[in-house]
């Protein structure tokens, strides 16, 4: 079987300029995600970074591109409209999409599900638990009841989203919040999942069970079929 094509694209800026980020970061957010995804079985990832030209999303990586992660904090609006549209249309046509954590705010997030995707946020480093709430969905196979993180930044409801196809994961805040931490929708014949964990301040994607959330969430988004868009003119099968 041929392998999922991922490519990883974060836009790199907080590991550049942020010494507590480098730290836990020594090799960089995306290819740490990439190296992982790399060692499951039928999985090639490759990394893309804001900074590349066209943001490392050429006409011929999208082209290679089964599943594409999209990690973005700082610098949503650096994105070029035009990239953005053309990940869009690959997205409708079939593409799989993963969103991680503030890539909330991204622009092809944005655009793609039609609504603010705000959000209350607090960054107090405490605990996160994120209940399993589809424990039969592909997604969340391998977890078990809930996922804990000690230590991260807070994502709180109301989060500005059209209500999703399948809510996978709720999590629950040592502050008292809720928030749907893992929801999926399907735009076009693409599948998108936002995930939330991955504030650059924790380890969080050196942790094997999120990973393991990521590594399903490929083989998931996968496409089922690639299709371009056409609106024509049909003559009728029937005699009328
Ligand atoms: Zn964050």
């Amino acid at each position: 079987m041929k392998p999922i094509k991922v490519t990883v694209w974060n836009e790199f800026r907080h590991e550049k300029i942020n010494e507590k980020v480098k730290k836990i970061y020594p090799d960089v957010m995306h290819a740490v995600i990439a190296n992982s995804l790399n060692k499951a079985e039928g999985i090639k990832a490759v990394t893309a970074t804001l900074d590349q030209p066209r943001h490392g999303l050429t006409d011929k990586v999208l082209e290679n591109t089964d599943v594409l992660i999209w990690w973005g904090h700082m610098a949503h609006n650096e994105v070029a409209d035009e990239v953005v549209e053309k990940v869009k249309t690959k997205v409708l046509e079939g593409m799989g999409l993963i969103v991680l954590h503030s890539g909330h705010f991204s622009k092809i997030f944005r655009s793609l599900l039609g609504t603010n995707c705000s959000l209350r946020w607090r960054e107090d480093g405490q605990k996160e638990r994120l209940w399993n709430i589809e424990p039969a969905h592909p997604i969340t196979e391998g977890i078990g009841e809930y996922i804990e993180l000690p230590h991260t930044e807070m994502y709180g409801e109301r989060f500005d989203i059209p209500t999703p196809d399948k809510l996978i994961f709720i999590s629950w805040f040592a502050g008292g919040e809720v928030f749907r931490s893992g929801c999926t929708w399907q735009r076009g014949h693409g599948k998108i999942f936002y995930f939330r964990p991955g504030h650059e301040t924790f380890p969080i994607f050196h942790d094997p069970q999120i990973i393991k959330v990521i590594t399903n969430a490929v083989r998931w988004a996968k496409p089922t079929i690639m299709k371009k868009d056409s609106c024509p003119n049909s003559p009728a099968l029937e005699k009328i």
